[in-house]
């Protein structure tokens, strides 16, 4: 099966995303690798080829060529509602990534006044102060959030050594803006039913976001055993569940 190509550049976009509308994307990415704490099942971009949470010795963009192609990006598309980090990997490895936080903020102040910012994240490096500082002052912080134990998120998200479930959760209560994002699926892993969707529940009760977005997986996923969820029971979940946690929820599809 085909999986999605990685990022060619670093400004991609402006994508029509199903959450966030005309998104200008940044990935911090080093060209052609895929640098992220998690393998997720469901991954587009295919298995992490650098599995870890703190990369070193990797050939990142250093902050003056991001600054340029998000300058570039932003006088170029100045139609984009939201200016976000995500690509093909976790954004927040990048070595420099709160010093990146602050440039985007400056040019988005300077050349888009009207755009937010945003990052989507999977929230294991909010452990580090640092990181967590820096997903602080963006608009939208989004973490991923597919799992409500440790058990189902080693088993979905497949993190590295250092990433765990319970420091994902303690970085995430500390983003006062935070919005969660769940990717829900069935199949003989699955996370839209039964216990593993009551406990999914649980904690967004315990994390109450702005809003959780859901939605399923879309094709192609490296994994074929990976079953999409369908609207209509998306749309269901998103009821109960938003009425149980009393939390907007909305589903994506
Ligand atoms: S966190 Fe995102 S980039 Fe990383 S493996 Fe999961 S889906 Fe892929």
């Amino acid at each position: 099966m085909k999986l999605l190509e990685l990022k060619k550049k670093i400004i991609y976009g402006p994508v029509h995303s199903r959450r966030l509308g005309e998104s200008l994307g940044i990935n911090l990415c080093p060209k052609g690798k895929k640098v992220c704490s998690f393998d997720c099942v469901y991954c587009q971009y295919g298995r992490t080829a650098v599995h870890t949470l703190e990369p070193v010795g990797l050939d990142f963009p250093n902050v003056e060529e991001v600054r340029e192609a998000i300058r570039e990006g932003m006088k170029e598309h100045q139609e984009s509602v939201y200016v976000t980090f995500s690509g093909n990997g976790e954004p927040t490895l990048h070595p420099d990534f709160a010093d990146l936080v602050d440039v985007v903020i400056e040019l988005r102040d300077e050349l888009l006044p009207n755009a937010q910012t945003a990052a989507l994240s999977n929230g294991t490096a909010l452990q580090f102060p640092k990181i967590l500082n820096a997903m602080r002052k963006l608009d939208v912080p989004m973490i991923k959030l597919d799992a409500g134990n440790p058990d189902l998120f080693g088993r979905i998200n497949r993190p590295c050594e250092g990433a765990t479930f319970e420091k994902m959760i303690e970085g995430a209560k500390a983003l006062p803006k935070l919005k969660t994002q769940s990717v829900l699926f069935d199949g003989p892993l699955q996370n839209h039913s039964g216990q593993p969707l009551d406990d999914w529940v649980g904690v967004l009760t315990e994390l109450r976001p702005l809003e959780a977005q859901i939605y399923s997986t879309q094709r192609p996923v490296p994994d074929l055993n990976i079953k999409v969820i369908p609207p209509d029971r998306l749309q269901k979940i998103a009821e109960e569940a938003g009425r149980k946690a009393g939390v907007e929820v909305n589903a994506y599809f």
